[in-house]
């Protein structure tokens, strides 16, 4: 089963602004999230829908700035887990989250 499930839609943490070191935690069970913002405080400015994805968790607000980060909560097993080389001689547990959060703040992440 997979897809958007747009109905699981929850308002976003609007009490405060995420940035790049303290991003706005969007829990998802799914592969891809939306996260409609609407700005700090709400309703800054018109919703802007931000897609976030078990591929590129973080997202910026062009409106306001504000970062949103999807935190997977879902069952580890998904087809695109088989892309990644199991034999590099290190074994990660399966709880772990995926990348630091550090490999996402690199600036061509963002400039490109
Ligand atoms: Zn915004």
């Amino acid at each position: 089963m997979q897809g958007i499930d747009i109905f699981d839609m929850r308002p976003l943490d609007a009490s405060r602004k995420g940035t790049l070191e303290d991003p706005i935690i969007v829990p998802s069970a799914g592969d891809e999230q939306y996260a409609g913002c609407t700005g700090y405080p709400v309703d800054s400015h018109q919703v802007n829908w931000l897609t976030v994805s078990r591929e590129r968790p973080i997202e910026r607000c062009l409106e306001c700035g504000n970062v949103v980060k999807m935190n997977y909560i879902g069952p580890e097993e998904d087809p695109h887990s088989h892309d990644h080389d199991h034999d590099h001689g290190h074994h990660h547990p399966p709880h772990v989250e995926p990348k630091t959060f550090a490999d996402y703040v690199k600036p061509e992440y963002w400039y490109r």
